[in-house]
Formats: structure tokens, sequence, C-alpha cells
């Protein structure tokens, strides 16, 4: 057991940070963080201070340095995201490039030296964010121009890795929550047409859009275009992750309306997996799913994968790619496993995220490889705690195909006006470069009975 005192080391938001760190290396069952003063229990002590240089003391990532190399030592690890604990690589990597993003060599130099991010992470950042500038540079900080967000916060059963805003509502339930969702839509689109905002992006997510039947997905699609529309809308995604919720009709539905990307998530394609994992279809499923939204004229298609999911190696986890990459989708995301608070997994096993660490890092190195060979390109990229590995998700692109609102919400240049249970409203500030927000409560029933008050925070936030 290691003992950490962060007492000399900062106030409590950097001892956060610092604990991020911490569980790089270590497993929680195998640190505690102690007060100045506090029994130790016999823990091995490593006190973490500021280092003595007048300047370097008010370095927070100087005290992470300190900190990754004593932990290296104790355990021989050598975390490939270095000092990184943010959720956003590119967003600092392009901060570190000076003006405009532009000088990207500095910014390597300084993920490697200051950061101690490996080569490989420097350069898969290096060119996600060469791709988001030469494609989407232009209007991020245009103060008028919005993403727009719809939850729909229903699925037909639970995974087991959910921490989402998922729910396994009886049918019935769900029109009252359309009817509420329906209210937020008018009033938001009032206050956007008083204001002038312009859409660039709808993403209609959940949850599982396509889990509303073929009329209620069609009627929100209908009120979705009557709000939100106009012809700076470049890009209409909805989320039909779960193949079982797709049919020829919804499609044609989607088509009709204007979506042209849609998202439909086998997450592996070995049955034995989808089973476990409490999905409810089949590897057989996802293929019917992408040959009916071929038929329909779907331009664009994702696919996630993920990295890490119980009971799968390295092969099953090239198999699941190789079919997926067989279907030829537009755009595909490798995500690594989260193990959040609200999934199933985690109380089976708390520390599943540790345990799979190093096939999951072996699952995306071949996704890289693979997807490389196959003319994908990266072209965002997250982190989320708790993952598998420590490692990020990567969307990828073929065909000049990026999805805009993903690099958007990630960028945090352009305000997301989120609508429904558990969204996540950001207003962007570009003369101070940050952002503000507002939360929707995430339960659906709470949401109907509140709505009320969601309006008046978002009339407060975005349209006074
Ligand atoms: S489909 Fe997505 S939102 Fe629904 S239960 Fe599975 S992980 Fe959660």
């Amino acid at each position: 057991m290691y003992g950490f005192v962060f007492g000399g080391a900062g106030g409590a938001a950097d001892a956060n940070e610092y604990i991020e760190l911490v569980k790089m290396f270590l497993r929680p069952s195998e640190f505690r963080v102690l007060r100045a003063g506090e029994d130790t229990g016999g823990a091995y002590i490593v006190d973490v201070k500021r280092p003595a240089a007048p300047a370097a003391s008010k370095d927070k990532n100087a005290v992470k340095r300190l900190l990754y190399e004593r932990l290296s030592a104790l355990t021989g690890k050598l975390p490939e995201w270095g000092i990184l604990t943010g959720i956003r690589p590119v967003k600092l990597f392009d901060a570190l490039a000076g003006p405009n993003g532009a000088d990207a060599s500095r910014a390597c130099m300084r993920f490697r030296e200051e950061y101690y991010v490996s080569d490989a992470k420097t350069e898969l950042t290096a060119r996600v964010h060469a791709l988001q500038r030469a494609t989407f540079a232009n209007a991020a900080t245009d103060e008028n121009t919005v993403s727009v967000y719809i939850g729909i916060p229903f699925c037909p059963t639970r995974c087991q890795y959910c921490s989402f805003t998922s729910n396994q509502a009886p049918y019935a339930r769900i029109s009252g929550y359309l009817s509420a969702l329906g209210r937020e839509m008018d009033f938001v689109a009032a206050g956007m047409a008083r204001k002038r905002f312009r859409v660039e992006s709808i993403y209609i997510g959940g949850g599982t859009p396509t889990a509303l039947n073929e009329e209620d997905l069609d009627g929100l699609l209908a009120h979705t275009r009557r709000c939100f529309d106009g012809d700076t809308v470049k890009e209409f995604t909805v989320e039909a992750g779960r193949p079982d919720t797709i049919s020829a009709g919804k499609l044609r539905v989607m088509r009709r309306r204007g979506v042209d990307r849609v998202s439909i998530n086998p997450q592996s394609m070995n049955d034995d997996t989808l089973v476990r994992i409490g999905r409810n279809h089949t590897a057989e499923s996802v293929r019917a799913a992408f040959r009916l939204a071929r038929e329909a004229g779907v331009p664009v298609i994702n696919a996630d994968l993920i990295a890490g999911l119980p009971g799968e190696d390295a092969g099953s986890f090239a198999r699941s790619l190789t079919a997926v990459l067989e279907l030829e989708p537009e755009n595909i995301t490798i995500h690594a496993l989260a193990m959040k608070r609200a999934a199933r997994l985690k109380e089976q096993d708390a520390e599943y995220n540790y345990e799979t660490a190093a096939v999951a890092a072996e699952m995306t190195r071949y996704a890289a490889e693979s997807l490389e060979k196959a003319s994908y390109a990266p072209y965002y990229l997250y982190r989320q705690k708790q993952t598998a590995g420590n490692l990020e998700n990567t969307g990828y692109t073929r065909d000049g195909k990026p999805g805009l609102y993903n690099v958007r919400i990630m960028d945090e240049r352009q305000t997301v006006i989120a609508l429904g249970a558990g969204a996540s409203t950001k207003l962007y500030i570009p003369r101070e470069n940050r952002l503000e927000r507002v939360f929707n409560v995430s339960n659906y029933e709470i949401y109907e009975e509140r709505l009320d008050e969601m309006l008046e925070r978002k009339q407060r936030l975005l349209f006074d």
C-alpha cells in the first residue's frame, strides 16, 4: 500500500489532478491519500511537495512531472499520456501550437518534453489537430453559429458498461417525455430566432433515438427541422446505436427529414460478447442494419467498437474490426472501455479497467494500424476517466467525411444548445475564450415535472 501526502502541493483542485495521475500507475486499492499528520497505517509514504525553485514552485505541471518520475521509478510503468490528466489533448495541443494553432512542431516538442507524452500519442494528437485545422478551422469562433443536441434517454435494454442517461421505460411513458421535449424545442427555437443564432450541426443522441417507433421518430425529426432548419445546417446526425431498433421505415423517415449521418454501433461483432454485455442484437443484425441504411441512401455511417470488453482478447477484437471494415463505414470510432460509477460492470469488478489495460492497449494499437492500411485517418480524439489502460477514444474517417459535431463538442469553441433529460448546454464566450454551462436534470420524469425551471435557466444563459 502506498500513501500519498499532497499537503505541500497546492489546493484541492490540484490534489485531484495529482490523484488522477496516480491512478494511471496504481489501482485505487493500492494507495491512500493521507492528510498531513494522519496515521500512515504502515503505508509506504510518497510525499509530494512543490519544487524548491521559485519559477517551478508556481507550476502545477512541475509537481506532476516529479510525481510521474517517482511513480515510474516505483512501478516501472511509463503511461503514454504522460502527465496529461485532461480529457481534451487536441485542445491543449492547439494552445501549445501558438497563435492560430499554427506551430505544430513546437506543440509536439512541448508534449514530449513538458508533458512526457509518448511519441505515438504525440503523433496521434498532431494528426488529429492537422486534420481538424484543414477541415473545420473556419467558423469555430463565430459567436452566432451553434450546434444543437437533442437527447432521447431510452434504450431497449441496458448495456453492462453503460454510464449514460438510459431508461428502459414502458413505451407509453415515452410520449409524455416527447411532449415536454417538444415544448423545450419550441422555446429554444424562438429564443434562437430572436438572437439570430445559426445552426451548423444537429445531433440526436441518447440513449437510443431509434428506440422511438416510426411515427414518433418522424414527429420528432419533423419538429426538429421546423425548429432548427436553415441552409446553414451542414450535418444532421441520428444515433441509431442499437441495430435491433433500426428498420427500413425508420431509415426512410430519417432520410426524408434530411438526416445525413447515422451511427450504427456494433461495439463488438462477436455474438458471445454481445450477449455478455447485455445487448439485444447479433453481428448479423448489424450487417442487416447497414444494408438497410445503404439502401435508404444514408451518406455517412459511423460504427463504434469498444476495446477491452469482458471476455475479449486481441484476436476477438481483430475479428470484430475486420467484420466492421467489410461494411465500409465512413466513420469508425474506437472507444476504450470506460468504467464509470453507473456501470453495472463496475459493481461486479471495480478494477476491471486495470485488469484489461494491456489487452486494450494492444487492441487500440492494432486498430490504428489496420485503419491506416484501410485508408482511415484519425479526426477526433478525447479521453475519459477510468478507461481501460487510460486509453483514449479516437474517431477515424475516410473519404473526407469527418463528423463535424464530434469535433465541435471536443474543441469547445462553439456554443452547443442541448435539449432533453441529461443534456448539458455550453455557451461559448469568444472574447474570454471560455464556456458557461447549464444542465438539464438527467431523470426523464423529473425533467418533465421541472421543465419550466430548465427553460428559465436557458433563458438566462442564452437569450436574455
Ligand atoms: S445503447 Fe448506449 S445509452 Fe443505451 S444502454 Fe447501451 S451504452 Fe447505454
